[in-house]
């Protein structure tokens, strides 16, 4: 599709000619649509626990206290999963939001790879316990440069996946590799269920999921690879994964190693 402008030319007051600017509005009907689309998205995605909440506190203000005090307890569990199910998506949504208008400066810090790691590990400790994962930590010494808090999310993110997606009594690794004269290669490795080929070009894509039942299940918000992706790029680097289907996957990301290379900040 293409939109044009007509303007007349005035000389004299009277008109000489005609400029017609022709723009093809194609790139720009694609990205509404993407906006369209994300808006109905989330707006489904926030109506589905507040209507769940809104169930729950109904049925405790009509008196389910006194009539079935025993199944009270469970209604403000059902509750509070909504609302944390709710803070979790709407914080998302910021951190997507602000990440993808270049709002979001990087605080950038030198810091070694090790110590980043075994934090991010730390911070996943009590989740891999309860799933009886071992989560395994191998850095080569080296510094990176990285606004930590932002590749801690990143890796948080990766981690929690790996978790949520590997049978009770598998291992996660996270390591770090050197990578050329100035990158740092991370990996977060689990032997879980794997992603299907036609899928891995997708899941980096907002609230895409392999199977539709996955992020009400395992508690995701489908923006999660979405937000690594826009931190890893907006830290000029890259963020792709090799699966096998019952076998397991890697995610990997590459990361400036090198104080006196500065990355080129770009957004998804
Ligand atoms: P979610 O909040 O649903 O986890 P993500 O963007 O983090 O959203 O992940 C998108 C989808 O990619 C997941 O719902 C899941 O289907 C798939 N996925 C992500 N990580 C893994 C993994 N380690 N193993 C298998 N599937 C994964």
């Amino acid at each position: 599709p293409v939109e044009y402008v007509a303007c007349p030319l005035v000389d004299n007051g009277r008109v000489s000619g005609i400029v017609i600017a022709f723009q093809d509005i194609t790139e720009r009907q694609r990205l509404d649509r993407m906006k369209d689309e994300f808006i109905s998205t989330v707006s489904h995605e926030l109506r589905t626990p507040l209507t769940s909440l809104r169930a729950a506190l109904g049925l405790i203000a009509g008196g389910a206290l006194q009539r079935r005090p025993e199944k009270v307890q469970q209604m403000f569990d059902v509750a509070i999963g909504n609302c944390d199910r709710l803070v979790r998506l709407v914080n998302d949504i910021l951190d997507f939001e602000r990440l993808g208008s270049g709002k979001m400066q990087l605080q950038y810090v030198q810091m070694p790879a090790r110590d980043l790691l075994q934090r991010a590990v730390d911070l996943q400790h009590s989740s891999a316990q309860k799933a009886n994962i071992t989560l395994r930590v191998e850095a080569e010494p080296m510094d990176l440069w990285v606004d930590a808090d932002r590749i801690l999310q990143t890796l948080g993110n990766l981690i929690s996946n790996a978790i949520k997606f590997s049978p009770a009594g598998a291992d996660v690794l996270v390591r770090a590799s050197v990578r050329g004269k100035a990158e740092a290669v991370i990996e977060v490795r689990d032997h879980g269920r794997g992603i299907p080929p036609e899928k891995i070009s997708l899941i980096f894509e907002r609230f895409q999921q392999v199977d539709a039942s996955d992020s009400r299940a395992m508690g995701g918000t489908g923006l999660g690879l979405a937000i690594c992706r826009r931190i890893v790029r907006q830290h000029g680097g890259q963020i792709w994964v090799e699966s096998e289907v019952g076998k397991g996957s890697s995610f990997f990301f590459t990361v400036a190693r090198n104080v006196a290379v500065l990355p080129t900040a770009s957004t998804a």
